[in-house]
């Protein structure tokens, strides 16, 4: 079981989205194996939920090692209207992040399909923010957002049988 587990973690692949393309410079060291990464992305992910993605002797195969996902279905409101030309650029960069399923926009607001092990609506959200700076702060809207990231985190430590000592429920 063990042995079959060192195995999975040095196949090259980012242990988070499983591309190949992985950089050398983007490295994680986690009980005592070197991970490497696609993304900073990638590697933000893994550090703030590691057993996700690497699964150990009492547990067995993490959650994505199972090939399991979390695809969830967020609604992002924006504070003001958006243009057009705002719209192409959010976009874009939305999809440059991994484990976006789909992107659905409205004037005022977006549906995001994602894979939560893969990115989280912080992520997300600090992606639309870095390319609206032109418009200024302030085109998420702000209302709830602290819950929502608190209940994504503690639905992951759910999901990898994590009985750390938290408040989450
Ligand atoms: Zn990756």
């Amino acid at each position: 079981m063990v042995l079959a587990m060192s195995k999975l973690e040095f196949t090259g692949h980012c242990p988070v989205c499983r591309m190949t393309n992985i950089s050398s410079s983007l490295t994680f060291n986690y009980q005592g194996v070197e991970h490497y990464f696609c993304s900073s992305q990638c590697l933000e992910r893994f550090v703030a939920h590691p057993h996700l993605f690497v699964g150990d002797p009492k547990h067995g195969l993490s959650p994505k090692q199972k090939g399991l996902s979390a695809l969830k279905k967020r609604r992002i409101g924006f504070a003001k209207p958006i243009d057009e030309e705002l719209k192409a650029e959010l976009k874009q960069s939305v999809l440059l992040l991994m484990g976006i399923e789909e992107l659905i926009f409205d004037q005022e607001c977006l549906y995001v399909t994602y894979d939560l092990l893969q990115v989280s609506l912080e992520q997300i959200e600090s992606v639309i923010e870095q390319s609206s700076e032109r418009l200024q702060s302030g085109l998420v809207n702000q209302v709830s957002r602290t819950f929502i990231h608190f209940s994504e985190e503690c639905e992951l430590d759910n999901l990898a049988h994590l009985t750390r000592d938290s408040s989450c429920h």
